[in-house]
């Protein structure tokens, strides 16, 4: 933890609490002392959360966007439906941006939450989609580590935030089109420590999924080195 992480999480949160009062992320209610706080969100819009269902139309987004490397990806899971209420959105965008890490282990725990009612279990370790080490630096940590965590707690399985790496620094892609998309991601990532995934089924988690072809590509990496399946679990459906 660098000191501009320890001024931030000791010093900058409590002054700003002080300063300004916490608001719910979804709607911008004020927050007394009784509201549910942690993952930031209101009572109502905690109880609200706008559940994402159609699993089989992340399998045929899959299918679209990764024909050319080939499908990697055994089965996807996502939370939060962003076509049914794209406020929730800046749970996500805070998580990632505005150093809101709570957020990141709170929906954590509610993605394995789901994903226990839904019966999308069976997985014996989980890892995050990793981001490059540079950008780790900037940001200061990466959103899809804390989510790995929180599932790992939520379901009981150890989580790996080491062994898979990215090795291309990439810009944004979300600055990009979508025809670009999946030529970006090949070969970027690699996997430091191949015995550790052979004959397992691994969890890759991520905090959206658009096309899936991100996540298709640590996929693609992990059953390269003897993974016996990869499913993808992410906090919200773009
Ligand atoms: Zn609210």
């Amino acid at each position: 933890m660098n000191i501009i992480n320890i001024l931030n999480e000791f010093i900058a949160k409590p002054a700003m609490a002080l300063l300004a009062p916490q608001r719910c992320l979804v709607c911008g209610k004020i927050l007394v002392d009784d509201e549910f706080t942690k993952a930031c969100m209101c009572k109502k819009c905690y109880n609200n959360l706008p559940l994402f269902t159609n699993f089989d139309e992340m399998n045929t987004r899959l299918i679209g966007s990764v024909s050319r490397e080939g499908q990697a990806v055994d089965r996807a899971f996502g939370m939060i439906n962003r076509r049914q209420n794209s406020k929730y959105m800046q749970l996500i965008y805070n998580l990632k941006y505005y150093n809101y890490r709570m957020v990141g282990y709170e929906l954590g725990r509610e993605l394995a939450a789901y994903m226990q009612q839904c019966d999308f279990v069976g997985f014996d370790v989980v890892i995050p989609v990793p981001i490059h080490a540079a950008k780790k630096r900037e940001r200061g940590y990466n959103q899809s580590d804390l989510i790995a965590k929180a599932v790992g707690d939520g379901l009981g399985i150890p989580f790996d935030l080491k062994s898979v790496k990215r090795i291309v620094y990439t810009n944004t892609q979300t600055k990009q089109g979508q025809g670009n998309r999946h030529k970006n991601v090949e070969g970027i990532f690699q996997v430091d420590n191949p015995e550790k995934f052979r004959d397992k089924c691994v969890l890759v988690v991520d905090d959206v999924f658009t096309t899936g072809s991100t996540i298709n590509s640590v996929a693609l990496e992990l059953k390269a080195t003897g993974a016996k399946s990869v499913c993808a679990a992410t906090l919200a459906v773009a």
